[in-house]
């Protein structure tokens, strides 16, 4: 039962979907349709609220996946948080908007991907973004920016809050940053991240709401009668052209059930664009025989491609939190950042550090190797990591995050690692669509990440004990000086960090951007290997991590996708 045929087919309307829907239906001749499971919610509070974050954690608007047991912190899961909305993720997250590190998307150059680097990526982030200047009391409140990075007149408005903290609390957190050395920047976006600063946010300050992927690139225009939008539809599988005389397959159209239950099917004339999320664009390749033919076979689906790293790679990150009770209430919005580099966390330690993590390279890969189930191989882990351990130790990007929120009684500390070493997978575990994936982000899996977070936990509290925060915070209430004592060991500290941690929801690299022998599985149009004309465009292929949030770069990712799309057709 078809619903009709159209030039694309985007599979999730999520933030990278509606970008790619968005360009490309700018072309009135070129028609496109997104199938998305979750629903519209322009009305719906718990995503325009600009303070609400996480009212809508648990509710029909998360898909609220669960991990596997994690091996390396104490078996238990975790849950891993998605938007299942007209704007997928973007409409649940934390509306920070910070790009990233300019080695770190040089990085994807050297491994081979010729034409991604930081100068190419900028003018992309730049097309997608409406920077709205701050206004003089947000300036005042410690607002700033370098106008030449920022761009004016894209579909996505980003700037400050409507309710920041104001000034003086800004010095006072701007202090307690300094007390460990950080230095002051202007403008985090661009490219060079470490320092504190106040960062935008996502936001329409007019509207006084969250500025989601649907707001930005669907809603202004809904209307174009070349753009279909099928939502609370679920798609399940490519479906490919059985006549084709091609070498390669070539898809025709996906199969999915519509809102009310029904199977459907849709054709795609030109393509079939996978934008479902990290954590379902390599199942839905998986369903459709593109995969590692170990898994595919176990449960019984065709092989149509041999694409062993399907749902390997896997990277995500660990959030930590301090909490400390105040004698002052704040309210208002915060946006503090920080961004650490090894040095800052480590000082005089750093040294050691280097020489361990340098020497533990080897014996990383191999236990990425072996967790694989041999499937990648010893020299390309090695020299991935090599690539990794030079952002950290010779680039020196920021390796540690930390966010300071003063509420109401109390000042809140969250923190992450920002390049974590290990390395997990997603596949499906059965050939039912609507079965539970087997999500292991195999955190804590290389004791560098453990490092790093016991010495940004240990940070937090020089933080909290600084000089410019002791007229104001009154006691430690977590980890608490009775689980942590002040001299506590790092065995000590470790308990608590792998205790008390969560996702940082930061999932990546499942279908990476990267040469077929490196372990990636789209090429540098992101384009499927060893298929004609199927593309994932979203967070799954983005190889390695980066220090910002993830929505700018998948702006960014997007708008460059869709000009390789536009240049193979037009
Ligand atoms: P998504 O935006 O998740 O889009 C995927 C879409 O596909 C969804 O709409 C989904 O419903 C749909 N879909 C999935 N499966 C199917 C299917 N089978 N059929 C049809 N549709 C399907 N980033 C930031 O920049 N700043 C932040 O402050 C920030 N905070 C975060 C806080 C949380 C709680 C979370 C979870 C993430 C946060 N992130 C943040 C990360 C960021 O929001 C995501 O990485 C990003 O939005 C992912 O974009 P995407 O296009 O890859 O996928």
């Amino acid at each position: 039962d078809s619903v009709g045929i159209y030039d694309v087919v985007i599979v999730g309307g999520g933030t990278a979907g509606l970008v790619i829907a968005n360009r490309l239906s700018e072309n009135s001749y070129t028609t496109v349709a997104v199938i998305e499971a979750g629903d519209l919610v322009f009305d719906n509070k718990n995503v325009s609220t600009v303070d609400g974050y996480g009212l809508s954690f648990g509710t029909e608007i998360d898909w609220q996946y669960e991990s596997t047991p994690q091996a390396y912190a104490g078996n238990k899961t975790q849950t891993l948080r998605a938007g299942k909305a007209l704007g997928g993720t973007s409409t649940i997250n934390g509306m920070a908007y910070l790009r990233a590190q300019e080695a770190q998307i040089n990085s994807w150059e050297h491994l081979g991907n010729e034409g991604w680097n930081w100068k190419s990526l900028l003018p992309y982030y730049k097309r997608s973004e409406h920077f709205q200047i701050p206004t003089e009391d947000q300036c005042i409140a410690g607002a700033s920016y370098d106008i030449s990075v920022h761009g004016t007149s894209g579909p996505l408005k980003t700037g400050w809050n409507t309710g920041l903290l104001g000034k003086s609390v800004t010095t006072l957190v701007n202090a307690t940053y300094a007390s460990l050395g950080l230095p002051y920047i202007e403008e985090p976006n661009g490219g060079v991240m470490r320092g504190f600063t106040r960062y935008p946010a996502t936001v329409d300050r007019e509207l006084n709401v969250r500025e989601d992927a649907g707001r930005a690139y669907y809603l202004p225009i809904q209307n174009r009668t070349n753009l279909d939008l099928y939502t609370n539809s679920f798609v399940q599988r490519i479906t490919w052209d059985e006549t084709s005389t091609n070498s390669t397959p070539r898809a025709n159209g996906v199969q999915f059930t519509d809102a009310s239950g029904k199977q459907k099917t849709i054709s795609a004339k030109k393509e079939v664009i996978l934008s479902a999320g990290s954590l379902r664009s390599p199942l839905i390749l998986e369903l459709s025989g593109i995969g590692n033919p170990a898994i595919l076979e176990q449960h019984g689906i065709d092989v149509k491609v041999d694409l062993p790293f399907v749902g390997e790679n896997l990277q995500d990150q660990t959030t930590g939190a301090g909490a400390y009770s105040s004698n002052t209430n704040f309210s208002g919005a915060a946006n503090y950042v920080g961004y650490f580099n090894v040095a800052d966390i480590f000082g005089n330690g750093t040294y050691d550090l280097n020489c361990t993590v340098r020497d533990s390279l080897l014996q990383y890969a191999t236990s990425v190797v072996e967790a694989s189930g041999g499937i990648i191989d010893q020299k390309v882990m090695e020299k991935l990591f090599m690539i990794h351990y030079d952002l950290i130790f010779k680039d020196q990007i920021p390796i540690s995050e930390i966010l300071i929120s003063p509420g109401e009684d109390q000042m809140a500390f969250s923190y992450w690692g920002l390049l974590p070493f290990s390395r997990g997978s997603v596949h499906i575990q059965s050939n039912d669509s609507t079965t539970p994936a087997a999500i292991n982000p195999n955190y804590f899996q290389l004791d560098y990440d453990l490092k790093q977070q016991i010495g940004t936990a240990k940070a937090v509290r020089k933080l909290a004990s600084s000089e410019a925060l002791c007229d104001i915070v009154t006691g430690e209430l977590s980890p608490g000086l009775q689980s942590v004592p002040l001299n506590a060991s790092d065995e000590v500290w470790a308990k608590a960090v792998k205790e008390g941690y969560r996702s940082n929801y930061h999932y990546i690299a499942t279908a990476a951007m990267m040469a077929q022998d490196l372990g990636g599985v789209v090429n540098t149009d992101l384009l499927v290997y060893g298929v004609d004309n199927v593309r994932v465009v979203d967070a799954s292929v983005i190889p390695f991590q980066v220090c910002g949030h993830l929505t700018a770069t998948i702006y960014a990712i997007a708008e460059k996708a869709a000009d390789a799309i536009k240049s193979r057709y037009y």
